[in-house]
């Protein structure tokens, strides 16, 4: 059998990781094609030795020395090469028969799109791409052909839910759907008091009580701006307005999200907490592949909880939510912001609840453009959104 040549985009990330997991499980299917990183070289070194891609790309020239050094003395043939053009390539290759976009934030965005013009398989982890360029990205599928399965395990989870078609060629549709419903942890500060939210430490911020994710991500979910991206994401995934998503925190994190539909029915997807399922389904798709994670136990789980969630608490949705309403460039600044915010609080240069504030303040300082024609304008948008933010947290 001929084996599948995926590229992994951020494979020393945490989904990277978790797809190089599924994948070697799978090895009479699969092959790895193409590993990127940015900065983990040795990382990325020791999963080359593992997988012997054809190409590996990291962030700089110094470190594509390095690591060319240190496989050619090992016998291994990887082609080794660098920078952000490099990384479009491997995405746009047509040798792949699919691309595990896993890059985290903007710097996600330019090959996630070179994947999706090339056609082809495209699984999607890096929301901010759709969240930044959504009608540019859906756009191009649509052009090329190009095969969308999203990883971000609640879009993963209405996918399934909804009727089986393939995002991508036109063929899929909302019939009946009347509401998508994204399920939120509520992240690790769900109860702790709003008065203390100030003074929290990065390390408790990442230390995301069911999933195991990047620092960033990780971020998100604690001031809840994740789900918000997510908003952002699902209304562009599935064509679905703002009024039709709604976020329902769960704090089990068993259901990874639900569709209900105009006849009153209500369907979930269900499972642990571990994307080792989502990426294995889109790998596999339309089949379903052992994928690593536990069987989920309910009797152990118990029970589910739902409620509707704080907004004064999460002050991260209603931005979200206003920044779809406004659409042209406020999402592309409402991302921007955000990443800048958060990289600020991981380097304890800001406060935890000084995130949203900044993206906030940036989002009414920066004067919205209303039609985003091309790529440049986007980036442009998200240059002059950072360099706000950034003088907010100086
Ligand atoms: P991570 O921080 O663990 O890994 C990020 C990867 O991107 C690394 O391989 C890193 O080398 C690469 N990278 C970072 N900056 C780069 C740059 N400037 N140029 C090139 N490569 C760069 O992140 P993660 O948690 O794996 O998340 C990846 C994406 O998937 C994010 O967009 C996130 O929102 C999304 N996602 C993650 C999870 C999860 O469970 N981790 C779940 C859903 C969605
Ligand atoms: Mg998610």
């Amino acid at each position: 059998m001929v084996r599948q040549q995926i590229a992994v985009l951020g494979s020393t990330g945490s989904i990277g990781v978790s797809t190089l997991d599924v994948i070697s499980r799978h090895e009479e299917t699969y092959r790895v094609r193409a590993l990127t990183a940015n900065s983990r070289v040795s990382e990325l070194q020791r999963q080359c030795e593992r997988f012997q891609p054809d190409v590996a790309v990291v962030g700089t020239a110094a470190a594509a020395a390095v690591l060319a050094r240190n496989l050619k003395a090992k016998g291994i043939k990887t082609e080794v090469v660098y920078g952000r053009q490099a990384i479009c390539d491997v995405a746009a290759s047509p040798q792949n028969d699919a691309v595990m976009c896993a890059i985290v934030g903007a710097a996600g965005l330019e090959p996630a799109l070179a994947a999706a013009r090339a056609g082809g398989k495209l699984m999607l982890a890096n929301k901010e791409s759709l969240v930044m360029s959504g009608r540019l990205f859906m756009d191009a599928l649509k052009e090329s052909g190009a095969t969308l399965l999203p990883i971000d395990s609640e879009h993963n989870a209405i996918f399934q839910c909804l009727p089986h078609t393939a995002l991508g060629r036109g063929r899929f549709h909302l019939k009946g759907v009347s509401k998508v419903l994204l399920t939120a942890s509520g992240g690790p500060f769900l109860n702790r008091a709003l008065e203390d939210l100030k003074g929290v430490t990065p390390e408790e911020a990442v230390a995301h009580p069911k999933w195991v994710m990047g620092r960033k991500i990780s971020v998100d979910s604690a001031t809840m701006m994740n789900k918000g991206l997510e908003i952002i994401e699902a209304h562009w995934l599935f064509g679905i307005p703002s009024e039709q998503i709604e976020v329902v925190i769960h704090p089990q994190s068993v259901i990874h999200s639900m569709v209900s539909f105009v006849d009153g029915a209500m369907l979930a997807q269900l499972g642990n907490p571990d994307m080792r399922i989502p990426i294995a389904h889109a790998l596999a798709y339309p089949d379903r592949i052992a994928s690593g994670a536990a069987p989920l136990d309910l009797a152990s789980v118990g029970t589910l909880a739902f409620e509707a969630p704080d907004f004064k608490r999460y002050r991260a949705l209603s931005l979200a939510y206003d920044a779809l309403k406004e659409g042209g460039s406020v999402p592309v600044v409402l991302n921007a912001a955000n990443e800048v915010a958060v990289h600020a609080f991981l380097e304890r240069r800001i406060a935890f609840t000084d995130i949203v504030d900044i993206v906030l303040r940036t989002m009414d300082a920066v004067s919205p453009v209303l039609t985003m024609g091309c790529i440049d304008d986007i980036l442009e948008e998200d240059r002059k959104a950072r360099s706000v933010a950034e003088r907010f947290i100086a």
